[in-house]
């Protein structure tokens, strides 16, 4: 792709990121909603979550009951936790449940199932199709730095999109990279970020 090409794109970004924008909406995880009750701590949108991520109330609950060490049931829509849990505590505990049960090891996508492989329990990603046996120690080893502009990242090209631009995914964003083709694997350095997509151009 020439430069002048590359420079029409830029331009025509913001088609192609509101685009994605509404499609990674779909699996936008909700702000967990928590409330006081005496003793206990309500997660009123629980359920919500847990449609959005496609996991079972059980596992979830017997993953917080495990992290609190207190019991824990689901009633109707809603987690109720027996003991006082500030937001930073639930949002730290979910944001563990999630990278190691719920987001894809490669591309960082929620969008996935656990599957039994013989004995295993592995994600499988729908989103670039990678599989690893569930880590519970993830969570001490993830790089959780997003992306930023300027710097270069390697990416695998998992879709091509209306306009032709090979798209990949990292740390949760979508990544647009112009001529590419699917399945390249190439090292990219981040043009232009807005809402959970970056633009990105191959380095040489
Ligand atoms: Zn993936």
């Amino acid at each position: 792709m020439s430069f002048d090409s590359y420079e029409k794109l830029l331009n025509d970004a913001s088609d192609i990121l509101s685009a994605s924008t509404v499609s990674q909406e779909r699996l936008k995880i909700p702000k967990p909603m928590l409330m006081e009750e005496g003793k206990q701590t309500i997660v009123r949108n629980f359920m919500d979550i847990l449609d959005i991520i496609n996991r079972n109330d059980r596992d979830v609950s017997k993953f917080f009951m495990k992290e609190f060490g207190i019991g824990v049931n689901v009633e109707g829509r809603r987690l109720i936790i027996n003991r006082k849990v500030t937001e930073e505590e639930f949002n730290t505990k979910l944001e563990q449940y999630l990278n190691v049960y719920v987001r894809c090891y490669e591309c960082n996508s929620p969008d996935t199932e656990i599957v039994k492989e013989g004995r295993v329990n592995v994600i499988r990603c729908k989103a670039c199709g990678a599989q690893h046996p569930i880590s519970p120690s993830r969570e001490l080893t993830i790089n959780r730095d997003q992306i930023e502009e300027g710097k270069k990242y390697t990416v695998t090209i998992i879709e091509i999109g209306k306009s032709g631009e090979g798209r990949s995914k990292l740390f949760g964003y979508t990544i647009i990279v112009p001529g590419t083709k699917k399945g390249q694997t190439v090292l990219v350095e981040v043009k232009k970020i807005r809402e959970g997509t970056a633009i990105a151009q191959v380095v040489k």
